[in-house]
This record gives C-alpha cells, sequence and structure tokens, in this order.
C-alpha cells in the first residue's frame, strides 16, 4: 500500500541537507509519495529503511535513459493504464534500423535522415530519435564498421542488436560514453551482458516470450547489478505484443508484480505489417520501436499520432496570446481576431498564408479552448477581446478600426462592437473560406 507522505517523512534522516536534490526532507517526502523521486537520492538512508521506501515510493514503471546529450531520451515512468485517467508522460523512442550488411553509404543516409528530418506541427518539431544498428552479418567487425559509421554521421541515441558478446565489444569501442541501448540479454547470455553494459554503462534489453521469463531475468540482472533494464516481450504477431504489453502495464501500474515496472521495446521491422505495429506500439504501451526508415506518410503517421497521444489530455494545446502577423502586413491590414487553441491558429494560419494577403492575427487568452466551447463556456467575451486589443497594442498597428471575427463567436458580434467601439465583420466558420472571404469582403 502506497505511504502518505508524513508517514515517508518519519522515515527520512531529516538532515535537511538538500543532496537529494530538494531543498528540505519534507518536500523530498512529497515527491516520494508521489512517485516522482527515487529513494537511492537520498544517501543517508539505511538500507532498512530504502527497502520499506522503495517497494512503495519508486514509480511502477522504472525511468530509463537512452543516450546522453541533446538527443538522449528518457522514457518509463508512467503511471496509467489510459491516458484520460491523468496522462502519458514519456513518448516512445522511435529508432530507424540499420543493418551492418548495408553500405556505409545506405547507413549514413539513414542517420544524417534522423539527424537533420523535422516535422513541424502545432508548433512543435517532431522527430524519430535514433539508429538501431543490427549485426544481421554476425561478424564483430562488420558490425563495429557500421556502428563507427552511424556515429561518423551523427551524436544520436544508439540501439545495437546482435547475438555475440564479441560484436558488443567491438562495437561499443566506437560509442564512447554516449550509452546505446543493447539488445538483448537472454536466460542464456544475460551475466555476460549485464558485464558489458556495467563496463560500458548502457541500459539492457531483457528479452523473453513469457512474463515469468521476463520477471526471472529482470531479477537475474538486477542480481547482477543492472536496473536499467527495457523489456523485449518477443512477439510473434502483432496480437501477441498487445496482449502481453497491456497485462505488463497493468501488473507494473498496480505493483501487482514490480518486476515486471520496466519500460517495453517493440521491434516493428519484425512484423509483416511495420506501419500497424508502429501505431500499435505508440497506443499500446510501448517505449522504444524500432522501424527500417519510415516513407513519407507513415512517418508524419507515426510522428502525428505519437505527439497526440502524449499531449496532457487536460490541457489543450495553447498558443500564447497575442499579435501575431503573418507576412508583412502594412497599416491598412485586416486583422482576424481568434482563440489561443493551437489547432485553431495553425489551421487559419495556414490558410491565410495561402491567400497571400498580409495580416494580423489577434490571439486572444480563452485557455486553450476553441472558438466554439469558448463561447459556449462564456471564456470568450467582449471585454477579453476589447482588454486584448489595448494589450496588444492593436490600435497602433492599423489606422483602421475593423476587427474580423470567427464566424462560431457571430453571438458576440454586437457587444464586441460596443465595447471596443471596432466595425465587427463575421468571419466564416469554415477556415478555409478565409481566403475567398478576404479576397471578397476586405475592401
Ligand atoms: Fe533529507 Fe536525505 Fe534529501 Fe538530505 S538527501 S535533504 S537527508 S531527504
Amino acid at each position: 500500500m502506497a505511504l502518505k507522505a508524513l508517514d515517508i517523512y518519519k522515515l527520512l534522516p531529516k538532515k535537511n541537507c538538500k543532496e537529494c536534490g530538494d531543498p528540505t526532507c519534507l518536500t523530498f517526502a512529497m515527491k516520494l509519495a508521489g512517485g516522482k523521486a527515487d529513494v537511492d537520492l537520498c544517501p543517508y538512508l539505511d538500507e532498512e529503511a530504502k527497502a520499506v521506501l522503495g517497494a512503495t515510493t519508486r514509480p511502477p514503471i522504472r525511468l530509463v535513459k537512452i543516450g546522453v546529450g541533446e538527443r538522449s531520451f528518457a522514457v518509463g515512468e508512467e503511471f496509467v493504464l489510459y491516458r484520460h485517467e491523468k496522462t502519458f508522460y514519456h513518448p516512445p523512442g522511435i529508432l530507424f534500423k540499420v543493418s551492418d550488411t548495408q553500405t556505409a553509404d545506405e547507413i549514413t543516409a539513414a542517420t544524417v535522415r534522423v539527424r537533420d528530418e523535422t516535422f513541424t506541427r502545432v508548433g512543435s518539431d517532431l522527430r524519430f530519435n535514433g539508429i538501431a544498428i543490427e549485426n544481421t552479418s554476425a561478424s564483430a567487425e562488420a558490425f563495429a564498421l557500421a556502428v563507427k559509421a552511424v556515429e561518423d554521421a551523427a551524436d544520436l541515441p544508439l540501439v545495437l542488436i546482435a547475438e555475440s558478446p564479441a560484436s558488443f565489444a567491438a562495437a561499443l569501442v566506437h560509442c564512447g560514453s554516449y550509452r546505446p541501448l543493447l539488445h538483448a540479454a537472454t536466460g542464456t547470455n544475460f551475466r555476460e551482458m549485464c558485464a558489458l553494459a556495467k563496463q560500458h554503462g548502457c541500459p539492457l534489453v531483457i528479452r523473453s516470450d513469457s512474463l515469468e521469463g521476463l520477471v526471472n531475468l529482470a531479477k537475474a540482472c538486477n542480481g547482477e547489478g543492472r536496473q536499467n533494464l527495457v523489456m523485449d516481450l518477443a512477439p510473434v504477431t502483432l496480437g501477441d505484443f498487445i496482449i502481453r504489453s497491456t497485462a505488463i502495464r497493468q501488473l507494473a501500474i498496480t505493483r501487482t508484480i514490480p518486476d515486471l515496472g520496466y519500460p517495453v521495446y517493440l521491434d516493428a521491422a519484425k512484423t509483416v505489417q511495420q506501419d500497424a505495429a508502429t501505431a500499435l506500439g505508440i497506443v499500446k504501451y510501448a517505449s522504444v520501436i524500432i522501424t527500417t526508415p519510415l516513407t513519407s506518410g507513415p512517418t508524419k503517421a507515426a510522428l502525428t499520432l505519437r505527439q497526440n497521444i502524449y499531449t496532457d489530455p487536460q490541457k489543450p494545446i495553447q498558443m500564447n496570446p497575442g499579435l501575431y502577423r503573418v507576412g508583412s502586413p502594412d497599416k491598412n491590414a485586416p486583422v482576424l481576431m481568434t482563440v489561443n487553441f493551437s489547432l485553431t491558429f495553425f489551421t487559419l494560419q495556414g490558410y491565410l498564408e495561402s491567400s497571400r494577403i498580409p495580416c494580423y492575427m489577434l490571439i486572444v487568452d480563452t485557455e486553450g479552448l476553441s472558438v466554439l466551447t469558448a463561447v459556449a463556456a462564456g471564456k470568450l467575451s467582449e471585454m477579453l477581446v476589447r482588454d486584448s486589443i489595448r494589450k496588444f497594442g492593436v490600435e497602433e498597428e492599423v489606422s483602421h478600426r475593423k476587427l474580423i471575427i470567427p464566424g462560431y463567436a457571430s453571438p458576440l458580434s454586437g457587444r464586441i462592437e460596443e465595447a471596443t467601439g471596432w466595425k465587427v465583420m463575421v468571419g466564416p466558420r469554415d477556415a478555409a473560406e478565409i481566403g475567398e472571404y478576404l479576397h471578397e469582403e476586405w475592401k
């Protein structure tokens, strides 16, 4: 059963020394109670207290970091089965797989693509995360050369996939302290793999096709001093994956089987339907997803889906309120008012750019609600529009006093005119019609 913050506080050394990164023992206790800190951060806890606290306060799924530096990513530390219960915190890393049987040019091209490719959506830059290199040739030398080709092209998180410890040893020489994820420890090789992971400070994938096998491997690797583990469920079909990953998430977050509390790995490239597997992995609890380099359509689908699933459902994606320019508007340019819901902003902005009419977008703070919802909830009002015009200096930017409001805000048009003294023009309900509207109505 979870301990309350006060019960946890009683077990802490109460030195208030800040070595855990918290200003006081009490704030550390509160973090522990919320599953947001690890007992190991306090160096003064004795083993008995650690055992009591660790069992109840650690996040139910361990946080595992892959790579170092700017492009490193962390996975795990999730708390719920369904995102609407709270939110999902750590989006899965999606890594492109290359083989050591490919040419150096092919390997470099895939690496450069992951390094440079960015897909911008609702104001965020979305990217793939790294490269997985497979020792298909079984040659340690070829594997090392492939890893070197990747390392020479970019500093990206890596997954090294091989069978033989000799291949890993040869490849790890080129990784420096970059801490790639090693795939995989099994019931037969876990001691050598743990030793390699320990020597190079790497996280480690454990692989078994049964939950019992994963529990045993996790315990065995813990016994070898390895805590940063990721679990490959060795699915043959997508059905296998969904059944096992869902069971693991349930058993881990309820702490029914704490030894299953590690992030999950999915090699979508090994399935017959890679695109479907990638989408399924994003939705159903995979934290590290391996694919062959995706084509344009699946790239947008995967990055968009990941962004949507890992957006906090309780917080609409918001823009900062303000006055935004589209093109180079002058004093006669139209001013279009709308809400600060990101999807509304970027959709409207896209259509305005296509219209090629320079203009201003006055974005008012409706706490991220869409136009229709904001009007219904009373979050979009004439006073808000009046205050926003003043606050963002719209009167200084244009010489006219005409404001275009969204079609769905038409019930407010009269009140906005009264409050602002501006002539209100009601725009279309559908942003797609804004170009045509401006060409016809803006004189
Ligand atoms: Fe308290 Fe331990 Fe944190 Fe020091 S390191 S402030 S003793 S919890």
